[in-house]
Order: structure tokens, then sequence, then C-alpha cells
């Protein structure tokens, strides 16, 4: 139940992993806060509501990323450790590469400048250790043995009732968007009217409503972020088989090759996870099919044979349809709206956001309290409508 004759502190609207670390760390500051979600935590159509999501300290160059993920892996870790959950798996992070991949080697220059455990592998190295897979035009690749994999539909929701047991209020609402200005001499959102009819007060909303955002903002984000449709998929590996599970197969991103594939290992025995980081058409979170076409299908057996020859023909087991939410280069948006001053944006994940989570709740909660300066790249002044991927 809200009770919406209480002026809150806070009201976080959107429970994803941004929206779950905020109300943590807010909460954490002694506020009251109010955290809804139309759906609930990590819901099917949220981008968080995936069974796993990588957490790696490379970025290729983009060192802003790599700090980002050092911040947040122990930030995990921690969490986990105090609420009694699995939540991470260190499975390692293998990053396949050749030798015109300036991106790797740069990655590798960062990783090593930030003291980051990671070893440098030539092919035969890794055709030795990993020998279920095969990668012809990969001549070196980098280790992460630190890093892995977090349990990302879990994680979320555990950070959810957390934060519930540590004080704040959770509803399942749903936000009608707000007026696109303020009116006449006013500066503030006041209330926040929902779908039911009924209406918020709070000192500040932030909204982190990843792939909603638009919907939300049309004046000012439409085209600014926007929502592709992501497919993954699930191989059933061959009987008494534990080749696609760790300690024999870490994370791997085959970052040569055009289509982007990067892998899972076997967790829980869902099936090794394969996914291609190209982002896919226009995708509507609320209504569009969740449902992978045989083409798809096709597409990926063809990589698997030349890559995985041993899964070619095996089963899939499952397959998800998720959305990224992507800004115009990946950097993700986090700032003040231009015309409310109690009102912030919080989004635009891009396909790499679940890892930095907790930095993320950290940075906005310093932001909002205004103790921290804001980092430029996550400005709204700096999303553009033209779209240039830049952060990989
Ligand atoms: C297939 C796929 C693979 C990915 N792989 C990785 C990876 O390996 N590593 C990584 O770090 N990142 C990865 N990502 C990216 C990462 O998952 C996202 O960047 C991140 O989860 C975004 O979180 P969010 O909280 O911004 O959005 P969401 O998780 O979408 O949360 C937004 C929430 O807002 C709620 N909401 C929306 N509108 C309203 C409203 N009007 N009222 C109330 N609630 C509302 C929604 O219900 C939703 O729960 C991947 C994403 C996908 C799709």
């Amino acid at each position: 139940m809200i009770s919406t004759s209480k002026k809150y502190d806070f009201v976080v609207i959107g429970s994803g992993v941004f929206g779950a670390w905020t109300a943590h760390y807010l909460r954490r500051t002694g506020a009251s806060v109010l955290l809804l979600d139309a759906y609930g935590p990590a819901s099917s159509r949220a981008s968080s509501g995936g069974e796993t999501r990588v957490i790696r300290m490379g970025y290729g160059p983009d060192e802003l990323y790599t700090r980002w993920s050092m911040r947040s892996l122990p930030l995990w870790q921690e969490f986990a450790e105090r609420t009694g959950q699995q939540l991470f798996h260190k499975t390692g992070v293998l990053w396949l590469s050749n030798h015109d991949d300036s991106y790797t080697r740069q990655l590798l220059d960062v990783l090593l400048r930030n003291g980051i455990r990671c070893e440098k592998l030539p092919a035969e190295e890794i055709r030795r250790r990993y020998p279920q897979l095969s990668f012809a035009d990969v001549t070196w690749g980098v280790l992460e043995p630190e890093s892995g994999l977090l349990m990302a539909r879990r994680a979320v929701q555990a950070v959810v009732e957390d934060a519930i047991r540590s004080g704040i209020d959770y509803a399942l609402a749903s936000a009608v968007p707000p007026p696109s200005s303020p009116q006449a001499n006013e500066s503030k959102l006041r209330t926040l009217p929902l779908s039911t009819g009924d209406s918020l007060s709070a000192g500040i909303f932030i909204f982190a409503c990843g792939p909603w955002l638009p919907r939300l903002f049309p004046d000012l984000l439409a085209g600014r972020i926007c929502p592709t449709r992501q497919e993954v998929f699930f191989l059933g590996p061959p009987p008494a088989n534990n080749d696609f599970q760790p300690p024999k197969m870490p994370v791997w991103l085959h970052h040569t090759h055009a289509a982007l594939p990067y892998a899972l290992p076997d967790i829980e025995n869902r099936g090794f996870k394969i996914a291609f980081d190209l982002h896919g058409p226009h995708f509507d979170p609320d209504a569009g099919s969740r449902v992978v076409g045989e083409a798809s299908i096709a597409l990926l057996r063809a990589y698997l044979k030349e890559h995985v020859p041993s899964l070619c023909n095996a089963p899939v087991v499952e397959t998800r349809v998720c959305q990224y939410e992507n800004t115009s280069n990946g950097d993700f948006l986090i700032d003040r709206h231009p015309q409310f001053e109690n009102v912030w944006l919080v989004g635009g994940g891009s396909g790499h956001g679940f890892k930095h989570g907790p930095a993320v709740g950290e940075y906005v909660t310093a932001q909002v309290l205004s103790k921290a300066a804001p980092e430029p790249r996550f400005s709204l002044a700096t999303k553009q409508t033209v779209r240039k991927r830049e952060v990989f």
C-alpha cells in the first residue's frame, strides 16, 4: 500500500538495477524513500530481468567504465556475502583478440595501469586451456581471472528486499508521464501522477525507468534513448558433460568477430548462454514480442559450427528477448531534468549498465545531495539523437 498523503524525501520510479541500488544508498543517508515499479523488480520486461549479466573490468581504452566496474565488483561481493546469497560467480572473463585489434591492446594497458589482475594469453595457450572452443582468427587474448557474472534478476530482487528491510517503502504502481514543464512561477514537480488517479508527493523524484524513459519524457528523450531488441540463447550441453561450466569455460567475448558474440558458462544448469552484442531493431518494452525467430537460430548455428563445434546441433533449451536502452554513444544518462529542479533522470545503461548498479546508486545519491562533481559524460547535454556507439 502506498501512502499518498505522506511526503517522502525521495520517490524512485523504477526498480531495475539502477533504481534498486539508488534506493539502497538513499536509505543509508536516513532519508524516507519510496521505490515503485509498474511490473515489479527485475520483471521479464525490464532490462535487468535476465538470468545473468557479465561483470568485466575491460572497456577498451575507456578507463571511466573500468574504474566504475572496479568500484562495483567489491560492492556486489560485499552485498552477496552480507545477505548470504551466491549472486556473483568468479568464472573469469576472456577477451579474444588478434593483431589488428587496438581495443584489446588498449584494454590491457588500462587493466595493467589500474592494477587489475590479468593474463595475456597467446593463441596456443587459449587452445590448450579451452579445447571445446575454436577461434582460427584469434592470435591472442586477455583473461581477467577475478571477473565473472552476476545472477541478475535474483540480485536486483535481493537488493530491493534488503532495502525494504532497511526501511524503504516499496509499491507496485505505475507513474504516468509528468507534465513537460512546471506551472508558471514554479520550478519543481510537486506531485507525481499514478495510473490509478492517485498522486505522490516528494522532495525529489528520481526516474530510473530504463527503456521506458522516452515514454515518460517524450519531449526530452525521444530519439535520445533508443530501446533495441536483443536476443539471447541457451543451449543444452550433451549429457554428463561439464565442458561449458566453470572452471572449464569462462565468460568469453569474441570481440574481433563482426557480430560481437559473447558467451557465458552454464550456471545453475540453465545451459551455455550466447548472444550477439550488435544493436537489434527498435523495440517496445511493454508489448514487443519476446519470441525468437528460426532465422536467428540458423545464424546462431552457423556461428557455433565454426567456433563451438560440439554445440552446433545442441538443443536450444531457452531463449530470451530483452532490450538495450541505448544512448547515442553508450554513455549513461544521469542528470537533473532541465525544467524541474527536483527531478532526476537515470538510465541509458546501453547494454553494459548492469554491472555498474552499485556505483550508479552511490553516484546518484551523491549528485542529488550535491556532494560530488558531476561526470560530464553522463549529462543530458551530451545525449545526441544520431546514434554513434563509442562505448563497448
Ligand atoms: C540481453 C542483454 C544483455 C545484457 N548484458 C549485460 C551484461 O552482460 N553486463 C552488463 O553490465 N549489462 C548488460 N546489459 C545491460 C543491463 O542489463 C542494463 O543496462 C540494465 O539492466 C538497465 O537497468 P535499469 O535499471 O536502467 O532499467 P530496467 O531494468 O529496465 O528497470 C527499469 C524499471 O522501470 C520500471 N518502470 C518503467 N516505467 C515505469 C513507470 N511508468 N512507473 C513505474 N515503473 C516503471 C520498469 O518496470 C523497470 O522495472 C544487458 C542487457 C540486455 C538486454
